[in-house]
């Protein structure tokens, strides 16, 4: 079998290996398709503070299982799966209260245990969930960054009517949009201020405004909320410009989600007096739990969201480009989501 292994900034090279054999309480899948992820092109970059080659990247796929080796009996060799990319260690305070992405020992694939860019990949048994057999595969391969956007939803509270401002309209931004849209937001505003990105947004049909244009952009606030603010924002850009800007039009009781990761140690200027006077929260989100995934892979299984999701899939390519792709995807703003086609499915 072949891997991609991320052997220096900006370079990737393809290994052949043995196919795995699953030991006690593993599983082996054989990937059909995976996304690079922002976060991929982050380490491949050479800005991962701790990531180092060589090692092999990605978290976001979608295959078919090709062998297990557990008491499981709801997964069976040829179905199709995903599996949750975080290893917990079941023993500590975050593991037992559900929480594993809180793992204080967490192993997390691509970024300090191997990743999925890999044609066969071997993986704990009970983190593997199933698809329905008729899923549309290549919106399957999309199950991680969905996860990202149940869990962080889930975090943010969101009710049945509330309206959402989002700062950043890349990928995560309109994967969480087309989420609070499918919650049940009634009005959802993208703050962009990149044109490539704000024409993109449009023309998958939502509202954005340019947080540059002043004038233009609180009209499009008040437009959405009636003059009120925001029920729920997500801040995606990790800028603390957009921090500010997203905290300042909550409504009172306002929740702002931290999705974008700033480096570590960053500290952020809040106004005190809005967390005060307006009792507005500020939360963070960390990766997703099983569940979230379970959830994603649920919507995926049903259908409902394919005809927005579809339009997060922007280029494919053969394993052997896999250079190409991680270039492509790194250089190129209109790409959402490149896949790699492991195999054929
Ligand atoms: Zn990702
Ligand atoms: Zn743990």
């Amino acid at each position: 079998m072949k891997k991609i292994v991320w052997t220096d900034v900006n370079q990737v090279k393809i290994v052949e290996e043995p196919i795995p054999v699953p030991g006690p309480g593993q599983a082996v899948i054989r990937i059909l398709y995976a996304g690079i992820c922002g976060s991929d092109l982050h380490v491949f970059s050479g800005l991962h503070p701790t990531a180092k080659p060589p090692m092999v990247l990605g978290h976001e796929a979608v295959g078919v299982l090709h062998a297990i080796n557990s008491g499981r009996t709801d997964v069976k060799p040829g179905d199709l799966v995903c599996t949750h990319t975080v290893e917990p260690c079941h023993n500590c305070e975050g593991c037992s209260t559900g929480r594993e992405n809180l793992c204080d020992n967490v192993k997390i694939m691509g970024t300090n245990l191997d990743g999925i860019f890999t044609q066969y990949i071997c993986v704990s048994a009970d983190r593997v969930i199933r698809f329905d057999d008729n899923v549309d595969v290549k919106i399957a391969a999309l199950v991680e960054p969905l996860t990202v956007a149940v869990h962080d939803v889930r975090r943010s509270g969101l009710r049945l009517g509330e309206t959402v401002l989002i700062g950043g309209a890349g990928p995560i931004g309109l994967i969480i949009a087309m989420t609070c849209k499918f919650a049940g937001a009634s009005n959802v505003l993208l703050s962009e201020i990149d044109p490539i990105r704000i024409k993109m947004a449009r023309d998958l049909g939502f509202t954005v405004a340019n947080p540059m244009e002043a004038e233009e952009f609180e009209a499009a606030c008040n437009a959405a909320t009636h003059g009120r603010g925001f029920d729920r924002a997500f801040e995606i850009t990790s800028a603390q410009s957009s921090f500010t800007n997203l905290l300042l039009h909550l409504k009172k009781g306002g929740v702002l989600i931290q999705v974008g990761m700033p480096p570590k140690g960053t500290q952020f200027k809040v106004d005190l007096d809005k967390l005060i006077y307006s009792e507005c929260e500020v939360r963070g989100v960390r990766h997703h739990t099983m569940n979230d995934m379970q959830q994603a892979a649920s919507i995926i299984n049903s259908g409902v969201m394919n005809d927005t999701l579809k339009h997060l899939v922007t280029a494919e390519y053969p394993l052997e480009e896999c250079l190409d792709a991680f270039m492509r995807a790194k250089n190129d703003k209109t790409m959402l989501r490149v896949l790699i086609k492991f195999a054929e499915d």
